[in-house]
């Protein structure tokens, strides 16, 4: 876990957004509008997102702040109660489902088990919650707050077409996102969320993993997605039902199935690999339940 934020960009990047990075785990987002600033997650400690309002010069009674939650993912929202000085936090209405599941509290105790930084978390949500799609009028920019799920239910990615900039959050990940559970019908919404994305053509693409900032992305998501779905088409139906582990069959492996652009290290690599076998199980599933009826 890291314990410092540093506040970036990258060229291209409107300069009323700045990147807030903690390390190698998950970049949230600010955006400075005429009529107020919005943060955009709040990081995965308390303490990172103090940190990065200190960095930012953010302070209460400043400049309105409006504070959003992507998701409820813990790197994305456990820094909310160093927030309680600046006002409600806005979500989709599903960020309630998922704070009340037991996994929330399940996972915040595993965590704090193992690092002390976690022992200041608390699990709060949003106390704005929409559903659909909601829109910020800053003024010189407005921000269309987009429900996309599939990585998760109550997922939002950030579109500002004044700048033709999509903060996609972890709808659009370098080398592939992950989805919500193996479920198909999981894998349906991630796949019509990222098609959802590339519809809106932005020029600058700022996800909060991977460091990637190519609109190209979010096609390279697309075409991973429509890899395995034919490959895993070319498998016969009683290999698919009986495999324990798709990713040892010949032609589905991560590697086979998506070109890996940056350098990873073994920890990163073994991440992705878990992300590709959730994607492969729900590949296979989506595929069993169609040659079903056939
Ligand atoms: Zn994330």
């Amino acid at each position: 876990m890291t314990d410092t934020v540093e506040i970036t960009s990258f060229e291209g990047l409107d300069p009323r957004i700045s990147i807030l990075r903690a390390g190698s785990e998950v970049d949230a987002m600010f955006v400075r509008t005429q009529r107020f600033d919005v943060l955009i997650d709040t990081l995965g400690t308390p303490a990172l997102c103090r940190q990065a309002l200190e960095k930012l010069c953010v302070t209460p009674g400043g400049k309105p702040l409006v504070i959003l939650n992507s998701h409820m993912d813990w790197d994305h929202f456990w820094g909310n109660a160093a927030l309680r000085a600046f006002g409600p936090i806005i979500g989709h209405v599903k960020t309630q489902e998922r704070l009340a599941h037991p996994a929330a509290r399940a996972k915040l105790a595993e965590k704090s088990g193992q690092e002390s930084c976690f022992h200041e978390v608390e699990l709060i949500g949003p106390s704005i919650t929409f559903s659909g799609d909601m829109k910020l009028h800053g003024g010189d920019l407005t921000l269309h707050l987009l429900h996309t799920p599939g990585h998760t239910p109550d997922h939002v990615a950030v579109y500002i077409p004044e700048i033709s900039t999509l903060l996609p959050v972890d709808a659009v990940e370098d080398p592939m996102p992950c989805v919500w559970s193996k479920d198909p019908d999981a894998l349906f919404e991630l796949r019509r969320s990222l098609r959802q994305l590339r519809d809106l053509r932005a020029l600058v693409v700022a996800p909060a993993h991977g460091r990637t900032k190519t609109p190209e992305a979010i096609e390279r998501n697309i075409a991973y997605f429509d890899a395995l779905e034919r490959r895993v088409a070319g498998i016969d139906r009683k290999t698919l039902q009986e495999t324990t582990a798709p990713e040892t069959i010949p032609s589905l492996a991560m590697e086979d199935c998506v070109p890996v652009l940056r350098v990873m290290d073994d920890g990163e690599t073994a991440f992705y690999r878990d992300f590709h076998q959730r994607n492969l199980i729900a590949t296979i599933r989506e595929r069993l339940r169609q040659t079903e009826v056939a």
